[in-house]
């Protein structure tokens, strides 16, 4: 099997965590980022989580903060790479450092510039959806301004749903469950990430209060048998990201990644790259990495596929399935 002819769907993606050394090079003029590129060799890839919060965070919040046009660019050179890996849908994790213009209108017009190259970059055979992704936090009003903002954002059309990323235990989702019922109410997709760091407890939470449609990770789920079980009932993706949850979480070897248990429990998952810039990885190298693992078949990979797009934000229906097959 060529992993490179399997049609890929990817649902798990930051566009602030795109830059490495590697993507830079795409940029022009490059003498333009010869320092930056030097600054990033040292970094990229990244060893631990202690090293991404030490060394790589505070880099990358130098660079991208506030800079969606920058961030724009690298998503373009992303896309790009991920149309050539033969992916047919992503959807994409705008950022709070994406939220670059107090004025929302203005965040709204620098959003259609996404969505514009989306487009262009995608073409017929590749579609990409936007969601944006903001991190758990422990402020009300922050809470609601951020709903206010994402709303609009949403009636602008530009957004099929949001994704809530950071430490599970510190700033849980019970808190805010009325704000994820109006994200619910205004028909955006609901992702969680959950069962990263700590147990199924927060898997449960994320589901109970905050409505989870999918869930980012969910590693720990495995730890709870009941769990499992309503995971499959309920039809709730996981968002598996090998590499990432290899360096990032407690499953140091790829062989005890929950992945196994999920593909013999039936459960949706999906494969993706969360952080392709600090862990230098991209889409086709996690197919490879959890084919040759887990000796997984075409079959596996068209299940995934199919299941992938089911817990898609964005209907599918129009992506045919001679289009899904993969390449001859
Ligand atoms: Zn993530």
């Amino acid at each position: 099997m060529n992993i490179q002819d399997i049609k890929k769907v990817e649902l798990h993606c930051h566009v602030d965590q795109l830059l490495n050394q590697h993507i830079l090079t795409g940029l022009q003029p490059i003498e333009k980022y010869k320092k930056l590129i030097t600054g990033l060799e040292q970094l990229c890839p990244i060893g631990s989580i202690q090293d991404w919060l030490e060394n790589y965070g505070p880099y990358i919040d130098s660079i991208v903060s506030n800079n969606g046009e920058f961030l724009l660019k690298l998503l373009e050179l992303y896309l790009v790479k991920s149309k050539q890996h033969n992916v047919i849908y992503s959807e994409i994790m705008l950022s709070g450092f994406t939220f670059q213009h107090e004025d929302i209108d203005r965040q709204i017009e620098l959003y259609k510039e996404f969505r514009e190259s989306a487009d262009r970059i995608g073409g017929d055979g590749y579609r990409i959806e936007f969601l944006i992704a903001f991190g758990r936090t422990s402020n009300r009003r922050e809470m609601e301004l951020l709903l206010n903002r994402l709303l609009r954002v949403k009636e602008a059309g530009l957004i099929c749903g949001v994704a809530v990323a950071g430490l599970e235990e510190e700033n849980t989702v019970k808190p805010y469950t009325d704000i994820f019922s109006e994200f619910k109410k205004a028909g955006l997709g609901i992702e969680i990430h959950a069962g990263e760091w700590k147990g199924p407890q927060f898997i449960w939470e994320a589901l109970e209060y905050g409505y989870a449609d999918r869930i980012g990770h969910g590693l720990a789920a495995f730890e709870d048998p009941v769990l499992v079980k309503h995971i499959k009932e309920n039809s709730i993706h996981l968002e598996f990201c090998p590499t990432s949850n290899l360096y990032l979480t407690k499953y140091k070897k790829i062989e005890d990644h929950p992945l196994k248990h999920a593909l013999a429990e039936g459960i949706s998952f999906s494969i993706n790259t969360d952080d392709p810039g600090p862990l230098c990885c991209n889409i086709n190298h996690e197919f490879e990495l959890v084919q040759k693992t887990f000796k997984l078949t075409e079959k596996d990979f068209d299940t995934i596929r199919e299941n992938s797009l089911r817990a898609a934000f964005k209907p599918t229906e129009e992506i045919t399935f001679e289009n899904r097959r993969r390449s001859p």
